[in-house]
């Protein structure tokens, strides 16, 4: 089997047929009703103690989807040894039968779809074609890693030796990864790097974002459903801080994955280079100051609808979100007008609402970051649009979609992970001093380019130095297998999600040799 060449990915729902809908938004309204609960699973089972957490609707911040309990630093520590104990039975299971487990699991997400989808709303604040991706990516994860554990770790790869000599290549898993996963896809990053670490034969403690303890739940559960041993797979709704205290510097730990911001990536990996004995490993996927490049032979309202998508959808909280749009100076003022036309109509409000355009930022420590940035920016530039909000979101953490003209990228100096644009007009003749600024600000994770002279698509693509380039289209939404994701430099170590060199990072590699 290889995934790639045939397409298997997840076919989703089709939003506008009211014979799929229906049954999907009976789903979603009750588990909306529900109160959820997460607390620590251990060994497979539930821990009872841990303080607890109300869990808080970033669309309305009197609302609360449920509460989580974090656990003691003794349970943690109690996970660390379960898992290190289990893992090596695991590792022995046929690469088949994690595969099963896995497949298994993408069933049981889809029959779940409403619940899952539910949460995200309530507790990210995602639009319901945002969780809709979300679904289908993380069971695009499931299947994919399923297929990679056994086309990979399922046998020996055969190498070539001497007469009388057989060598062959064998990856097995290395111990006990940490997983330390992000709110902006609580289910699909978080399934994407617990199962891509369990299907090498890892054994794994899931640490979810603090805002979204309750989908890791659900998804755990799920995973257990399926088949994968609770010794195998521990969840702890733990904050950051007590992980880095617990977990990352003990010397059980074999790895880390983590998706989250390149300062927190930093902490990590300082706290792993102080341990003594086995040196860890680290995947570590960051953040972005991502641009987009338009020359004066692009289509205006193409690109003012890619903008849209790649900057204001999902409120900008994807770590491929376009930062910093580069319009030819000939092309600009149409493309801005256009811009504004449109930014005038998007629909910000209830994420739960069909209608909606766009949700919330994750949360008011978020949402004032934002706030401070544009009023600065705005300070430091012109604005060219800011887009309406409406009376729904009176409670909650809306930030109104806004785009700022500006002299030059190096104004910013860091990611501002929201609904934000900066514009930068540049003369053709700069094109190259444009590159150099952007590969200057160290991230190399997306990059978008319009222009309808493929000499001058492969030009800059060539010259910019990003993970993932996106030519005459909107620059987020990577397909697991068809566009593996990630970046370089300040954006992360590779490998790539969804890629087919992203478990090979969890493996250790045995070469042996028989005489025979
Ligand atoms: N894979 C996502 C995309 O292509 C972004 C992942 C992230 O934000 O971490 O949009």
């Amino acid at each position: 089997r290889s995934f790639g060449q045939e397409r298997e990915n997840s076919a989703g729902v089709n939003l506008t047929d009211p014979d799929e809908l229906a049954p999907l938004a009976e789903s979603m309204e009750k588990a909306m009703e529900q109160r959820w609960e997460a607390r620590a699973l251990i060994g497979g089972k539930i821990h009872g103690g841990g303080k607890e957490v109300r869990a808080v609707d970033p669309s309305d911040n009197r609302r609360s989807p449920g509460v989580y309990y974090e656990p003691e630093e003794s349970a943690i520590r109690e996970a660390i040894g379960v898992a290190h104990k289990a893992q090596p039975e695991w590792d022995a299971t046929p690469a088949a039968e994690r595969a099963a487990i896995l497949r298994k699991a993408a069933d049981l997400y889809e029959e779940h779809m409403g619940e899952l989808m539910a949460l995200c709303s309530r507790e990210a604040g995602k639009t319901i074609p945002d969780g809709v991706a979300e679904v289908r990516e993380a069971v695009d994860f499931l299947r994919y890693y399923a297929n990679q554990c056994e086309e990979k770790f399922g046998a020996e790869i055969p190498l070539p030796g001497p007469t009388g000599e057989k060598n062959t290549l064998r990856l097995t898993g290395k111990g006990v990864f940490v997983c330390i996963s992000p709110w902006n896809f609580p289910l699909a990053i978080f399934t994407g790097q617990v199962t891509a670490a369990l299907a090498a034969g890892n054994a794994v403690l899931a640490k979810p974002a603090e805002q979204t303890s309750l989908i890791g739940s659900l998804a755990v559960k799920l995973l257990h459903k399926a088949g994968i041993p609770g010794e195998v797979l521990n969840f702890l709704p733990s904050r950051g801080s007590t992980i880095g205290k617990v977990v990352t510097p003990d010397e059980r730990i074999i790895g880390v994955a983590f998706t989250g911001s390149t300062e927190t990536a930093h902490v990590v990996n300082q706290t792993l280079a102080q341990r003594k004995g086995v040196i860890p490993t680290l995947i570590a996927e960051t953040g972005g100051q991502n641009a987009m490049l338009v020359d004066s032979s692009a289509l205006p309202e193409q690109v003012a609808d890619d903008v849209v998508q790649s900057a204001f959808h999902s409120a900008g909280q994807r770590c491929s979100a376009l930062r910093v749009l580069f319009l030819q100076e000939e092309i600009a003022p149409r493309v801005l007008e256009i811009l504004s036309g449109y930014m005038d109509t998007l629909i910000v409000g209830d994420p739960a609402l069909l209608r909606t355009d766009i949700g919330p930022v994750i949360d008011d420590k978020a949402y004032k970051g934002l706030k401070e940035h544009v009023e600065w920016v705005k300070t430091q530039g012109k604005l060219i649009k800011e887009a309406p909000l409406s009376a729904e979101c009176a409670n909650g953490t809306f930030l109104a979609p806004v785009a700022v003209e500006i002299d030059d990228i190096s104004l910013l100096e860091r990611e501002q992970f929201g609904p934000v644009l900066h514009v930068v007009r540049y003369k053709a003749k700069d094109l190259d001093k444009v590159i150099d600024s952007i590969n200057k600000t160290g991230y190399g994770l997306t990059l978008g380019i319009h222009t309808r002279i493929d000499s001058e698509a492969d030009y800059i693509q060539r010259r910019i130095k990003v993970g993932n380039a996106y030519v005459n289209r909107n620059m987020v939404g990577a397909v697991v297998g068809v566009q593996p994701f990630g970046g370089q430099g300040l954006s992360g170590t590779g490998p790539k999600a969804g890629g087919p060199h992203y478990m090979l990072r969890f493996a250790n590699e045995r070469t042996l040799t028989i005489n025979t």
